[in-house]
């Protein structure tokens, strides 16, 4: 076919092709994921019939990445960040070291040379962002503290990542064994000066843009166009991931990484994140594809077994090593178990090096096709091992219920029943359930408060007022707030599903209960209703009904004369 078109051609057959295969696998119940992976096979060069341009699959992905990890940035701030640190760095170097040798191990057999061996193990050791993103973000572990360490522990490896490939070209006469080509100080040199690219940039972004962005969103925002808003978000998170690069040599990913997180103190980080979603997920599909494009299924049949090595290599010495590392450091089981199926996985920097790797003649190309086989396996793989995790956390949940407050993790040690009583529970702690927070505060009633956002959940705490962290569906979290013996209960949160899971197990809890939920439908009215709710306050008639008391307050009504209209009642 010829298509000369083809940016369009590979956005279109890449996302509808995802979307026919992505639906279908759902309805097998598997997860979407898989049928994206299959799509980029199909439209890839190793299988007959179209093939899209893999150099645009691949830059059309990068966005994702970008668009990811800036919104993941939207709910980190510095000190999130920092908190991590003590356990994320050396976990991370720790499991880069792990991986790296089990990969020379592999080459050894393999009949490589070590320095093939080396940058296989890397390509090996660091995880994919969008893979572990997406994972996270589906079971809503992204703001909890195992996710938060899992972010910090992905930004560790992205940094060694980025030293990594502007060093690989220095390195490569000694990886190759061309012994006496090293040139000491020029090492040291770039190594010095990456560091120092890097220092530039954070320091860049938290002196001028910290001040800057959140003018500049500020700004637009008081402008009332949502257009422009929209627009804001979108070329400050693309803009500073591009000239990261582009000025500093650091990754995409760690420079929207950045631009999210010094919006996340900003008011309007919420509505920055709603606003970049829908790209986001697009383009984050658009990745699954261009990974599938580069694999030639005939590799699994020709290298099955190097192929199972390096799969093993991935999910299971990776995540032992991530696993004892986190139980060392004295984290709970449950958080060792998700950081080690976090990382179980690998993705798009694997391919750059390995890529880079063949480039610079120091890794054989099938190295690089155990590394493509490796990151489709793993990746699809993946959900299955979060499945487990869930399956196991279920378990562990119904074992420590008896135990709830006297466990030592540390998720656990902030669920802990409150002993308030006669008390009211606020469910998300937003422009809504804030202003119920001040009217509560101010009548003098006793009430908690559950939020997902970090920051409110901080505020609340250096005020005095109980707080629990997480999503107030949990069931573990709704059976801590002592519902049984309180009062009122406000659900406060704008999602509707949501908010009907939560009223659905209050009621069941507290059959005397007030529940008073939030709508923004009529639908929505009645699904609350039908779950337990005893009043439901739907915003948007309750602003209307204000507009028009202020209206009939201000000016009585009159009828011009010879108008029929009847007056506001
Ligand atoms: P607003 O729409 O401004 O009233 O904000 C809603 C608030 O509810 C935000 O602060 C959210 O973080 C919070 N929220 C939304 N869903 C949940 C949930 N399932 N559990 C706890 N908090 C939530």
């Amino acid at each position: 076919m010829p298509h000369h078109t083809p940016l369009i051609a590979t956005i279109v057959v890449g996302l509808g092709l995802a979307f026919v295969l992505g639906v279908l696998a759902h309805r097998l119940r598997i997860p979407p994921l898989v049928g994206y992976l299959l799509a980029g096979i199909l439209v890839g060069p190793f299988t007959p019939g179209f093939v899209a341009d893999q150099g645009l699959a691949v830059e059309l992905a990068e966005i994702g990445v970008i668009l990811l990890m800036f919104g993941v940035g939207l709910h980190f701030s510095l000190a999130d960040l920092l908190s991590v640190k003590a356990i994320a760095i050396p976990g991370a170097v720790v499991q880069i070291a792990v991986a790296t040798a089990f990969g020379v191990g592999l080459a050894w057999l393999m009949g490589w040379s070590a320095g093939a061996g080396i940058v296989f193990g890397l390509a090996l050791s660091v995880a994919s962002t969008v893979v572990l993103l997406r994972a996270l973000q589906e079971r809503r572990i992204l703001e909890t503290r195992r996710g938060r360490i899992a972010v910090g522990w992905l930004i560790v490896e992205d940094l060694a990542m980025v030293l990594t490939l502007v060093l690989l070209p220095a390195l490569a006469g000694l990886l190759k064994g061309e012994a006496g080509v090293l040139a000491w100080d020029d090492l040291a040199r770039t190594v010095g000066l990456t560091l120092l690219k890097v220092a530039a940039f954070v320091a860049l972004m938290l002196v001028v843009g910290r001040r800057v962005i959140p003018w500049v969103l500020h700004y637009v925002a008081h402008s009332g166009s949502r257009e422009l808003f929209r627009l804001a978000v979108l070329a400050v998170a693309l803009g500073v991931a591009f000239g990261a690069a582009m000025l500093f040599d650091v990754s995409f990913a760690l420079g929207a990484f950045f631009a999210g997180m010094i919006l996340s103190e900003s008011p309007l980080s919420q509505r920055a994140a709603e606003e970049s979603l829908p790209l986001r997920d697009a383009f984050a599909v658009l990745f699954f594809v261009s990974v599938g494009m580069l694999l030639d299924p005939a590799v699994l049949l020709r290298q099955a077994l190097p192929v199972l090595a390096t799969f093993l290599i991935i999910v299971l010495a990776k995540s032992a090593a991530a696993y004892l590392i986190v139980r060392a450091f004295g984290h709970p089981r449950i958080t060792a178990l998700t950081i080690s199926a976090s990382l179980a996985q690998i993705g798009e920097f694997s391919f750059i090096l390995a890529g880079l790797g063949v480039g610079l003649g120091i890794m054989p190309a099938e190295a690089r096709d155990l590394v493509l086989a490796g990151a489709i396996l793993s990746i699809l793989a993946n959900p299955l091992f979060f499945a487990l995790l869930d399956r196991i956390k279920a378990r562990m949940d119904r074992g420590a219920e008896a135990a709830l407050a006297a466990t030592a993790g540390e998720e656990d040690a902030v669920l802990k029943p409150t002993s308030l009583s006669g008390h009211d529970v606020v469910v998300g702690y937003g422009r809504v359930g804030s202003a119920i927070g001040e009217g509560l505060l101010r009548t003098g009633r006793p009430f908690l408060v559950i939020e997902e956002r970090r920051a409110a959940i901080d505020a609340l705490r250096a005020q005095g007022i109980e707080a629990i962290a997480g999503n107030g569906a949990d069931p573990r979290i709704v059976r801590a707030a002592g519902l049984p013996v309180a009062r009122t209960l406000y659900v406060a949160i704008p999602e509707a599903f949501e908010a009907g899971q939560i009223v659905a197990q209050a009621r069941a809890l507290g059959p005397e209960l007030e529940i008073i939920a939030r709508a923004h439908f009529d639908a929505e009215v009645e699904h609350l209703e039908r779950v337990g709710a005893d009043i439901i306050v739907m915003g948007e008639r309750e602003i209307a009904r204000a507009m028009l008391e202020h209206a009939a307050a201000k000016a009585p009504p009159s009828r011009p004369e010879g108008d029929g209209a009847p007056a506001a009642a």
